[in-house]
């Protein structure tokens, strides 16, 4: 029988599994398996052509008791509203675990942006802007990049939202430019994140990261900054990194400036300077100490798992890794470092944002950088002594933590 690769399945499925654990009671346990609420839409965009065109667009607030909803918005051709939903439910045990006062939500738009004009992205955002401006806001919902959203993107939509409101209202999103009231520290936090549990996870492995292989699948923000930080910042001897073009590998290590001057030029990291193609699949079953996924789910799965030849697998892509591929990686005795506690460090830096635009005060970015990692590393630290105390892997234990504190939530609401 072929996997089930609906990530909404999948997360349901996750949630099945921490429920039974827990012993949460079953209207609890219903309830946290649906979107509190969910917006379906078209977005018409008039095309450089002159012609219009419709889009389809989602925004899911997936569970909002301990907070406002919080989660980025993606843009990509094989968008659907099942992924959506899981992306949500992810972002509603990110910001569980992370233990941060916000809720999960996620945004998305069917559309391929690698095929759109700058002129077309900005009339698709402002349009996606006025039809859930009604829904978000910094006490209700607060939107940030993802997927094919960037800073700029964030700009045209707080600018739409702040003219519909007629007022500045900064915290209405996140992952701004710095001149719109963007943290510092936002852009590379998701990689900077996942970089500290990288180094947690190691200690306890007893690894040094200094000269370490790493391979990274994606290179987009997330994965770009992982290979620039994890050279400079720990060490790391990155070998190999892909887009979804292909891959490229040197033994000796990449020099992520050659990486991104030749990314930057030719639009793709195939071909660069020193280096020798590679397929996408053939990176992942590297023989690396440590891979990391940063693209998007389904990569690994029952097909290659067996294949995974790295110590540790740090999920800085949300879902990469389907259940029965999970299980395999176990088997083999691999650290997982789950998605929604590995890449955590974007949304902590989004809520620093908000906070920051609350009251209107910007910090350093040495201070976001100590107080990511004291957020993430109090998280990783949780989560490993849930894994201790239960005897279960730390994706489970991460569950249990998350879901346990949502769970909290809602029962002293009175909801259920
Ligand atoms: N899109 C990022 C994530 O999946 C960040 C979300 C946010 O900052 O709200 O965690």
């Amino acid at each position: 029988m072929s996997e089930n690769l609906n990530p909404f399945a999948i997360a349901q499925a996750q949630l099945d599994e921490a429920a039974a654990i827990l012993q949460l009671d079953e209207a609890m346990h219903q309830f946290l398996r649906e979107p509190m609420r969910e917006f379906h839409f078209t977005i018409p965009v008039r095309l450089d052509d002159g012609t219009t065109r419709s889009f389809r667009g989602f925004r899911v607030q997936y569970n909002d008791a301990r907070g406002p909803g919080k989660g980025g918005i993606r843009f990509h051709p094989d968008e659907t509203i099942d992924t959506v939903r899981a992306l949500a439910a992810w972002m509603t045990w990110k910001t569980a675990v992370s233990d941060i006062p916000l809720g999960g939500a996620k945004g998305g738009v069917i559309c391929d942006p690698r095929e759109m004009s700058p002129g077309e992205l900005e009339r698709l955002s402002r349009g996606y802007m006025r039809r859930i401006a009604p829904y978000i806001g910094p006490t209700r919902d607060v939107p940030a990049p993802d997927v094919h959203t960037n800073p700029q993107i964030m700009a045209w939509m707080l600018d739409e939202y702040e003219t519909l409101v007629n007022h500045h209202e900064p915290g209405v999103i996140t992952g701004k430019p710095l001149a719109l009231g963007g943290s510092q520290g936002r852009t590379p936090a998701t990689a900077m994140g996942g970089l500290f549990t990288i180094r947690n996870a190691a200690e306890l492995l007893d690894m040094s990261l200094n000269g370490t292989s790493c391979a990274i699948q994606g290179y987009g923000n997330v994965g770009s900054w992982a290979h620039r930080l994890g050279t400079e910042k720990f060490g790391l001897k990155v070998v190999a990194v892909s887009d979804e073009f292909g891959g490229i590998y040197n033994p000796h290590g990449l020099d992520p400036q050659v990486v991104s001057d030749h990314l930057w030029r030719t639009g793709k990291v195939a071909d660069c300077p020193e280096t020798e193609n590679i397929a996408n699949a053939e990176l992942l079953e590297l023989d690396v100490d440590i891979l990391i996924p940063a693209a998007i789910e389904n990569q690994l799965t029952a097909n290659n798992a067996h294949k995974i030849r790295a110590k540790i697998v740090a999920e800085l892509a949300n879902g990469p890794t389907t259940p029965e591929a999970d299980a395999i990686l176990q088997d083999k005795g691999i650290y997982i470092i789950p998605d929604f506690l590995c890449n955590a460090g974007g949304v902590i830096v989004s809520y620093f944002e908000g906070v920051q635009n609350g009251y209107q005060y910007y910090w350093e970015e040495e201070m976001v950088n100590e107080r990511l990692d004291r957020k993430i590393s109090t998280a990783f630290e949780a989560v490993h002594n849930m894994a201790q105390n239960r005897q279960v892997p730390a994706r489970v234990a991460a569950y249990l933590v998350a879901v346990t504190r949502v769970a909290e939530a809602v029962r002293l609401r009175g909801w259920v």
